[in-house]
């Protein structure tokens, strides 16, 4: 058996896949990517293909960026690992921790703490909630309010606030305390075709759910500026607006998840600068370090940080943290990454050629006769697959449809991602123009292949 063939059998012998079932990938055998370049991977077997996926909406500067692989050497030969619990630090840890408060000091960020990744991230912003209220006297503020549709990584905390059911009912019973409310989803919502009174409508929602729980039961809300793994749903301009009001008006804080949004991918630095608000605890990571090592942070507004830092009691120690928060290698891997993110203008970058993707692509719901729905902003972007387009139903669960427009793009040299219904596209945020309109037209001949088979 060759060294390839062995590879796969292996895979399907000795690993369990996230999200996969241990059986299904006995059957049908992995893409194996085994190199990159640029925006480029290529398979075991040697095929191109262009990174629609972006790794995993993380490798936002591409598979050979040398400032931070040279970054991550040095610190290989500088310091490989040490921690930062109590009184010890190192030095890229302080350096990152200062240049990311500066990077988000518009956003009114004082400090940061540091984790291995997204669902570490959520889980320390929603246990920082729960001790603010704490801190603050008001210690029955336990409850997190979170969107349906919404995906927050899948530690207990996360996971509980998390809103798509297929990813909780194997693990119940949950965090007590989590309710779910409608995502301001224009395309499939039971109250109007109107975006702006969509958003307030589900702003509402929000409010009467806070009213309802009580006020003084609730610590946070939590959501992604633009919803990612859900099939990338953008919210209406006003609802984020909105719903930062009505944090303020009942005491709730407002966590914005941009794990995914942050760092670019919607052409603005946070997905809270796209909407025109600021957070009081924000969730990182992919991006962070572009993927290149794995890192989690977790941002700290001044409102936040001062009850922490001014608290008498004792009670402020926070009794939270990670073996490998701050990782010396992770935190030089995301030093270098700020670096380029800045000297290439990267949000710049995605909000020029992620315009063109949006623009091209959008066409397929006019061409093609069982896309639904196009949506997205800067490089990410859903396209939504439907049984029946004119009364909306969704694509069966058990539809090959999907997959096959994803085996056509592999095909000609394109890796998307295929979520329930939904075909997801989160390229490296360096893509060029050029790169862009490949990947436009390897999409645009597949759903067509595809099409003329059915
Ligand atoms: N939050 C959001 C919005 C995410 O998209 C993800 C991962 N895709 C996570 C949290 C969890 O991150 P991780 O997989 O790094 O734990």
């Amino acid at each position: 058996m060759s060294t390839i063939e062995q590879l796969k059998q292996d895979n399907a012998e000795f690993q369990w896949h996230p999200m996969a079932h241990p059986a299904a990938m006995k059957k049908s055998k992995p893409d194996i990517v085994a190199r990159g370049e640029g925006c480029w991977i290529w398979d075991v077997d040697g095929h191109k293909l262009l990174d629609g996926v972006g790794g995993l909406w993380a490798s936002n500067l591409g598979h050979s960026a040398t400032a931070v692989r040279d970054a991550i050497v040095a610190q290989l030969d500088e310091l490989p690992f040490y921690n930062t619990f109590r009184g010890t630090s190192h030095p890229r840890a302080i350096e990152l921790s200062a240049q990311l408060v500066k990077m988000m000091e518009p956003d009114g960020v004082a400090s940061v703490m540091f984790s291995s990744g997204g669902s570490d991230a959520v889980e320390t912003a929603l246990k920082l909630a729960r001790q603010y209220h704490k801190l603050r006297g008001e210690k029955d503020r336990f409850k997190f309010i979170s969107l349906r549709q919404g995906y927050h990584g899948v530690h207990f905390g996360g996971m509980s606030v998390n809103g798509n059911t297929n990813f909780r009912r194997a693990y119940e019973p949950l965090l007590p305390g989590c309710f779910h409310i409608d995502t301001p989803w224009l395309y499939r919502n039971p109250y109007t075709n109107d975006p702006l009174e969509l958003g307030e409508i589900c702003a509402e929602l929000l409010e009467r759910e806070i009213v309802f729980q009580g006020p003084d039961t609730v610590a946070a809300f939590i959501a992604e500026p633009v919803q990612g793994a859900g099939g990338v749903i953008v919210p209406p301009a006003n609802y984020w607006p909105l719903v930062r009001k009505i944090c303020d008006k009942h005491g709730v804080l407002l966590i914005a998840d941009e794990v995914v949004t942050g760092f670019g991918r919607t052409g603005h630095l946070f997905g809270t600068r796209l909407w025109g608000v600021t957070a009081d605890l924000w969730c990182l990571a992919k991006g962070i370090s572009s993927g290149y090592v794995p890192l989690g942070a977790t941002a700290i507004s001044a409102k936040v940080a001062q009850v922490f830092n001014d608290d008498k009691s004792g009670q402020a120690a926070v009794g939270h943290g990670y073996t490998y928060s701050a990782h010396p290698v992770a935190a030089a891997a995301a030093l270098a990454t700020l670096a380029q993110i800045q000297a290439l203008d990267v949000p710049g970058n995605a909000g020029r050629v992620g315009a063109v993707m949006q623009e091209r692509l959008r066409q397929l719901e006019k061409t093609c006769s069982f896309v639904g729905n196009v949506r997205g902003v800067g490089l990410m972007l859903g396209i939504e697959m439907v049984d029946d387009k004119a009364t909306r139903t969704p694509m069966p669960r058990s539809s090959d449809i999907p997959a096959r427009v994803a085996k056509e793009a592999y095909q000609r040299g394109l890796m998307v991602r295929i979520s329930g219904p939904n075909l997801i596209l989160s390229p490296p945020l360096v893509i060029s123009l050029d790169e862009v309109n490949h990947l436009c037209d390897v999409l645009e001949a597949s759903f067509a292949a595809v099409e003329a088979s059915l």
